[in-house]
């Protein structure tokens, strides 16, 4: 392989009479090093590789009926696809173009994982699992892999290379070899420019606990991206004020009700294709409830604790949840909950971080949800069916 321009291209290369081809990538030690040093073809490898784990997590997680798909595909993703996707990310950086493709792998598991739909938002999807972008997490290799090269005798290769690249501040652009300009986008974004300028004057930081102080501020940093991400989509109105900050939640770890799961996650992302959410983009629904003469937006909030179609659901299933609170002497729980609000009832009944009860109670709120969203939404499919017909 020769890398950069070509001038002479007659010249053929021998080893003693045998003539040896030219190539244009070449795949070293696990990465596939391209003649003009940029990383494209190596992430799209990375990506035909990442789109194989995907169909194989996938085939694992839907032929098991008795096994949870929310444990289980987050297991193998973490553990046996994402290793294998970011595998050496310390040396290799695409284009903001190629993070986008890694980050589509991601997203592309996380609605398998939770059978969600196309148009689920990807932080609500990260949110409940607690997930972080894959370039994030590139980013906390690349600092380790740094930390160690600095930490390394100055003879050494990988060390003369980065002081090399650090003391020319040179990028190869000729090259588009953009490694350069990844690490010093990382100590910015990580509020450590101090540190990046102590590198290059090639100044002692190896008594300093940058990378854990970078990583810290890189993680601040993604949760609130994050955050500011939820607050811009006005279909996540209510998700903001169920989730502060990404991490698994618990009534997602259901080994026995997969459809209370999906039903329940579905009403927190606001996917769940009532009239009032199908009508942002057809433009032939109204958006009104057909299930009742109110007049009203079938929204959330109407279909859990307003449409009169579901008083009978309703009632059973207060009751339930009322006996059930009022057994363990969770009283004030439950008149907190029946006197609450919409919004009060929404949190409580849909799981918020502003209502953290003892894990007794928050397994009975999850139960009940589930319950009583499972029937509420085959009710509904009954009664539309027949007005259908
Ligand atoms: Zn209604």
């Amino acid at each position: 392989m020769v890398i950069g321009k070509r001038t002479d291209k007659t010249k053929i290369w021998k080893l003693g009479n045998h003539g040896i081809s030219e190539v244009d990538h070449y795949k070293y030690l696990g990465v596939y090093i391209s003649r003009n040093l940029n990383d494209h073809f190596h992430i799209d490898n990375v990506i035909k590789k990442g789109n194989r784990l995907i169909a194989y997590i996938k085939s694992i997680i839907d032929n098991c009926n008795n096994l949870n798909r929310v444990y289980y595909g987050n297991i193998l993703w973490k553990a046996i696809a994402l290793p294998s996707i970011n595998y050496a990310c310390s040396v290799w950086c695409g284009s903001s173009c190629d993070t986008d493709k890694l980050e589509r792998l991601q997203l592309q598991m996380a609605r398998c994982i939770l059978k969600a739909s196309r148009n689920t938002p990807r932080t609500a999807l990260y949110g409940d699992l607690g997930w972080i972008p894959i370039s994030d997490l590139q980013n906390n290799f690349r600092i380790n892999f740094i930390d160690r090269v600095l930490k390394m005798e100055k003879s050494r290769w990988p060390r003369l290379l980065l002081d090399s690249l650090i003391a020319f501040n040179c990028d190869f652009n000729d090259f588009n070899y953009k490694i350069l300009s990844c690490i010093e986008n990382i100590f910015k974004k990580g509020n450590a420019n101090d540190i990046f300028d102590c590198i290059r004057n090639s100044k002692d930081i190896s008594n300093t606990f940058w990378p854990s102080a970078v990583k810290q501020a890189l993680s601040e940093a993604s949760i609130q991206n994050w955050s500011e991400e939820v607050t811009s989509k006005s279909s996540l109105s209510d998700y903001i004020t169920l989730k502060t900050i990404p991490n698994l939640e618990n009534y997602l770890l259901d080994n026995t009700d997969f459809e209370g799961v999906n039903l329940k996650f579905k009403l927190r992302s606001n996917t769940l294709p009532l009239e009032g959410r199908i009508c942002n983009w057809t433009p032939e629904c109204n958006g009104l409830c057909k299930l009742c003469s109110d007049n009203c937006k079938e929204n959330i909030r109407h279909f859990l604790f307003e449409c009169p179609a579901f008083n009978e659901i309703r009632t059973d299933e207060n009751t339930r949840l009322k006996l059930q609170l009022q057994s363990f002497d969770y009283n004030e729980i439950w008149e907190l909950f029946i006197n609450g609000n919409s919004d009060v009832k929404l949190q409580l009944t849909l799981g918020s971080d502003n209502y953290l009860f003892s894990k007794e109670v928050m397994n009975i709120l999850d139960r009940f949800c589930k319950a009583y969203v499972k029937r509420l939404w085959k009710k509904r499919s009954q009664l539309i069916n027949k007005e259908n017909r």
